[in-house]
């Protein structure tokens, strides 16, 4: 996953406490690591580490990185291990001038082009994708002299996912890929222009929504102007080596934004492409009501993710709403952690059940999301142990059979649990009463738009991914 922050200010003023401030919001996306690069037309300025943004940067830090130009990432690792190397932004140096780039998204033929680099002579530094990103294009420029068309012909090589932000010379750049699976979005103030992963970021930042960036779309800053540019569509020649459909599903790559964004990851005061993140996850709490409906007492959250969902669950059906557990707020996300024995204690650190309000009670306890279930069986035999007297499982996402390869941790196939098993396994394993999931129709009618990536949940892929699966 990861957030992505850029400012260019007209005025020249230092911008690294905006970034600051807008990875702040955006930790949601990422909590391994954080950095920040910057520019000052002369040369560039780094700071990078493991830990939260507030971890990261100290005051000192952040006034020693001067420029009115820089970019900021947040960190949540799918390729490449959770070490400082692996952090961005990534400085790599060039004939013309040093490049630094801060990417959101996986891409799936990163180890095919890492490899082919590597036989020309490249050295990697990091095991992520991001890096291969960043070699391509430093190629790309050396052949075309010309930043844009070097874009253009990197995004060429490019399976996957990328939203993108670069920070060439005194130039500051944006791309989301043709498919557009993850956000990114403009926003501009009186002395700067701003992009970010979600908007949320930009009003915490006090900025202005310009717009969402299109799919296939570059956006570039150059002398405060704004200039806007197109990345063609991968070619087949490209691909043919790999060009084998997956699971009878011919890939069509299309624009195909992550479902996932709308149901999960996004924050809820965030608007993506339009739809806002709020009302879509209240829809599908009103559409799973509908789909499987439950004569209970109450309507509980997994909170945070199921908050949103649970209130429109509670009022589709006039079940009232409580909060039969409480989320310790100082702690993460903890499907982040990357083992699973922190992911263990960690949901003990961070939920804890309301016994007066579970007492006796039938329950409808809505999450977003079931992954390898292990958390809902958790979570389930929390509320049962605090007294309720049947728990009814709600989840708004539909079954997640089928792993993700453009930049959300799914796990692999065999850890999925509804790859594997049915409705009534899993209600058995998680120990419920009853288990609704949301239906793939359901999801599309609350989003409200069809261009979705839906591979976790149906197994076709937008884009080839065969190599993958080799
Ligand atoms: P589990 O079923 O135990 O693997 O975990 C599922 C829970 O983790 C859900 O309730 C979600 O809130 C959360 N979750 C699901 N997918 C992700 C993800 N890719 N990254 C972080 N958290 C996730």
């Amino acid at each position: 996953m990861c957030g992505i922050f850029g400012v260019y200010s007209n005025e020249r003023i230092n911008v690294a406490k905006k970034i600051y401030y807008g990875l702040f919001a955006l930790q949601h996306r990422g909590q391994e690591g954080a950095g920040i690069a910057t520019s000052d037309g002369r040369g560039f300025h780094h700071h990078k580490g493991i830990g939260l943004v507030s971890e990261v940067f100290t005051n000192n830090e952040l006034q020693s990185l001067y420029g009115y130009i820089g970019i900021g990432h947040v960190r949540y690792s799918t390729t490449g291990d959770s070490t400082i190397e692996n952090c961005q932004p990534f400085v790599v140096k060039s004939s013309f001038g040093p490049i630094a780039i801060a990417h959101n998204g996986d891409i799936v033929n990163s180890t095919i082009l890492k490899r082919e680099l590597e036989r020309m002579g490249h050295i990697f530094i990091s095991s992520t994708d991001s890096e291969v990103i960043a070699q391509l294009l430093v190629r790309e420029l050396l052949k075309t002299e010309d930043i844009i068309e070097a874009i253009k012909n990197t995004a060429k090589r490019l399976i996957g996912a990328y939203s993108l932000l670069i920070m060439f010379n005194d130039k500051l750049i944006a791309v989301r890929d043709p498919n557009g699976f993850k956000p990114l979005c403009i926003g501009r103030d009186e002395n700067c222009i701003y992009f970010a992963s979600e908007n949320c970021a930009l009003d915490t930042v006090n900025a202005e929504f310009v717009r969402d960036i299109k799919p296939g779309e570059i956006v570039m800053v150059d002398d405060g102007e704004i200039k806007c540019y197109e990345i063609e569509k991968p070619c087949e020649e490209v691909n043919t080596e790999l060009n084998l459909p997956v699971n009878d599903c011919i890939y069509n790559n299309c624009v195909s934004t992550c479902m996932f964004e709308y149901v999960y990851f996004a924050r809820p005061d965030s608007i993506i492409d339009g739809i806002s993140v709020y009302e879509v996850r209240r829809k599908i709490g009103r559409i799973l009501a509908k789909e499987h409906p439950c004569d209970a007492d109450i309507v509980s959250p997994v909170p945070d993710s199921g908050i949103t969902f649970a209130l429109g669950y509670s009022e589709e059906l006039g079940i009232p709403y409580y909060e039969g557990l409480i989320k310790n707020r100082y702690v993460g996300r903890t499907f982040i952690l990357p083992t699973q024995e922190e992911r263990d204690l960690a949901v003990r650190l961070k939920l804890n059940p309301v016994k007066s309000i579970l007492k006796d009670k039938k329950v409808v306890l809505v999450d977003d999301s079931i992954v390898r279930g292990t958390t809902s069986r958790r979570i389930v035999n929390m509320l049962k142990k605090a007294g309720a007297k049947e728990v009814h499982l709600r989840i708004g996402s539909p079954r997640i059979i089928s792993p993700c390869f453009y930049g959300i941790d799914m796990a692999t196939k065999e850890e999925l649990i509804a790859s594997s098993k049915t409705d009534e396994e899993i209600c058995k394993y998680v120990n419920a009463d009853s288990l609704g999931y949301l239906s793939i129709e359901g999801l599309v009618k609350a989003i409200g738009r069809k261009d979705l990536c839906l591979a976790c949940v149906s197994g076709c892929y937008p884009t080839d991914v065969s190599c993958k699966f080799k």
